[in-house]
């Protein structure tokens, strides 16, 4: 039983090299290529590739996926259009510089948005639901940190391979970071972290302060925002801030 659950489940034609391509056009097969961060860490498109939670058997690491359109025009962050180079430059590589964990993150440019990366130094491996489903949370509590969109897929996340082509703007994957691995020591400290002071983590994260000055959420004239662990609270306008209320001030709802 333990053992056809860790078969590879990916078809073999998933695995498909550069050879079979190189005669021809060497973008053949390019496009819109997904790189798993499960089992065998297959790359090949999407549906060769894709398997749902119950046929995870192992983790190679988790994706953080920004999406430049969830990015609220004006907002928290100060917007730089839709290039996600420039998103990059001014906003996702300091923040991800102020924390021990996600300064390793591997970085893509994804075609459209961003792929920060957390891989491990070696898989780990599921021996129950209970394993996995916890590694489920934990890749989602990380996933909430960040500026990202909050129904991306967790544990079956795919990325898209260096060098593999966005057939919506015809953009090539490229790495900004190459990263570094971690443990999965790091990413459950990371999440014990943030399950203990959620609002205080994820300000200092995103803007690098606690206390913010005018209030993010009302700018009103000598407004301040005071960071405790679990909400804010604004001494001006606002009272008492929530989470949900502060992200509201970064992102936009994620369109239906
Ligand atoms: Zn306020």
């Amino acid at each position: 039983m333990a053992k056809a659950t860790t078969t590879p489940i990916v078809p073999k034609t998933a695995r498909r090299t550069k050879q079979s391509s190189a005669k021809a056009d060497p973008d053949a097969g390019k496009f819109d290529q997904r790189e798993a961060l499960y089992n065998g860490g297959a790359i090949g498109a999407a549906h060769e590739i894709a398997v749902g939670a119950e046929r995870i058997t192992s983790s190679r690491g988790l994706m953080l996926d920004i999406d430049l359109k969830l990015i609220k025009s004006g907002g928290l962050f100060e917007t730089v259009g839709d290039d996600p180079f420039a998103f990059y430059a001014q906003v996702f590589k300091p923040l991800l510089a102020r924390h021990s964990l996600l300064k390793k993150a591997e970085v893509r440019m994804s075609g459209g948005g961003l792929h920060a990366l957390l891989w491990l130094d070696e898989p780990i491996e599921f021996f129950s639901d209970d394993e996995r489903d916890r590694w489920a949370i934990t890749t989602q509590i990380v996933q909430y940190a960040l500026p990202s969109d909050p129904r991306a897929p967790g544990i079956t996340a795919m990325t898209r391979p260096v060098g593999a082509i966005n057939s919506k703007n015809g953009a090539r994957v490229v790495q900004l970071a190459p990263g570094a691995p971690c443990t999965a020591g790091e990413i459950e400290a990371f999440r014990d972290e943030l399950n203990a002071s959620p609002f205080k983590s994820l300000v200092q994260l995103w803007t690098g302060s606690d206390r913010l000055e005018p209030c993010p959420c009302c700018r009103a004239e000598g407004s301040s925002l005071a960071v405790l662990d679990h909400r804010g609270r604004c001494y001006k306008t606002c009272g008492t801030v929530s989470i949900e209320t502060f992200v509201s001030e970064a992102l936009v709802d994620a369109p239906e």
